[in-house]
Parts: C-alpha cells; structure tokens; sequence
C-alpha cells in the first residue's frame, strides 16, 4: 500500500487520535516530509523494515506520525526522546542515512496571516496546514543516528535477571554496578518511589 491520499491519512488520524486537530495534520505533514526526503514511498508497507522513527514529544503530532509511517513503539520501530519538541528523526537502515524534520515556530503566525477570517485557532491552523508548503512548516536536517542492535526491531538476546529486585531485563538494558548485574530503576535511574 503506497502513499495513501492526505484525506484518507486525515480519516485514519481521526480515527486513532479520537479527534482531529491541528496537531494531526502537522504531525501526518511532518511525516510525509519525512519519508518522501528518504524516497520511501511505501513505508507502512513495503519498506516497513527499512524504517525507524524518533518521536521528540507526547502530543497530537506524535499520534499521526505511526499513521504515515507505520512505525510502532511496540514493534521498536518507534523511539520516543522527551525533548519537548514537535519533531522527528526518520532514519533509513537499508540507506543509512536519516533526516530530522523540526516544525518551525512561525508556522502559528503564518496561518494567522493566510486565514485571518477564521477565527478559532484551530479551525485555522488545521486549513494553514493542509496548504502550507514544507518550507514553511519545517526545518529540515540531515543528521547521523547511532542505533546499535539492540535498538533495532527483531533483535534478540537471552533475558537477564535484576540481581537486587529480580525482574527480567531485555535488550542488555541492564548495568553493572560494583560487579552486579542491575535493572536501570536498581542502579539509580527509578522514576518512581516505592511505596
Ligand atoms: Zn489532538
Ligand atoms: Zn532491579
């Protein structure tokens, strides 16, 4: 199933997110730009394998991206940093090469001046939007991503044991501390406080 029509994403979006929003249709833009600067043009699909995607926050956006490209967290094709930031990086293992595509600040202001007659904001942005050229959306790198191995879907390891709570750590996340082998929550990076 190659590139799908913007409405059809939009459809698709609605339907995962639970609304659409003007962060769906940045996030479905955000995407296309991405994979179409990689030349993939069947990346749900054909070139799934070829594809790894970082997400840099957790919001609407981030929603409509797994929708172009097929990516999921639960198939580690989908990497999420918390940088706070409407971007991602979509790396081609088959090319080796990946492209960071950032939304740009003045995008709000840009929709403000195309559709000033629309007065709810995100009524406007969601037609800016659909319209705006890439250029005007997106900042667009080129970068280098280091994913090791461990960090590519299909990777397999034997599962090892916490030497302090016993729980099984996948994909050699575990440390070693003063010759124990330890989870990460063990070794001092806990989000949480047990109770
Ligand atoms: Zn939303
Ligand atoms: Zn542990």
């Amino acid at each position: 199933m190659p590139l799908k029509s913007f409405e059809e994403y939009e459809r698709l979006a609605a339907e995962a997110h639970g609304h659409l929003c003007a962060g769906q249709i940045l996030g479905l833009r955000l995407a296309l730009c991405g994979v179409r600067l990689l030349g993939m043009e069947d990346p749900a699909g054909a070139d799934r394998k070829r594809l790894v995607t970082f997400v840099e926050i957790d919001r609407c956006a981030t929603d409509a991206i797994p929708i172009v490209t097929g990516c999921r967290l639960g198939k580690r094709a989908l990497k999420f940093r918390d940088f706070g930031k409407v971007a991602a990086t979509f790396c081609d293992l088959r090319e080796d090469r990946a492209v960071r595509v950032s939304a740009l600040e003045t995008s709000r202001d840009r929709a403000r001046q195309l559709y000033p007659e629309i007065a709810n904001k995100n009524q406007q942005q969601m037609r800016a939007y659909r319209e705006m050229p890439d250029t005007d959306l997106f900042r667009i790198e080129w970068v280098r991503v280091a994913i090791g191995p461990q960090d590519l879907p299909g990777y397999t390891a034997p599962r090892v044991l916490c030497a302090q709570c016993g729980e099984g750590i996948s994909f050699q996340r575990e440390v070693t501390r003063a010759g124990r082998v330890l989870c990460r929550a063990c070794a001092g990076e806990r989000y949480y406080e047990p109770l």
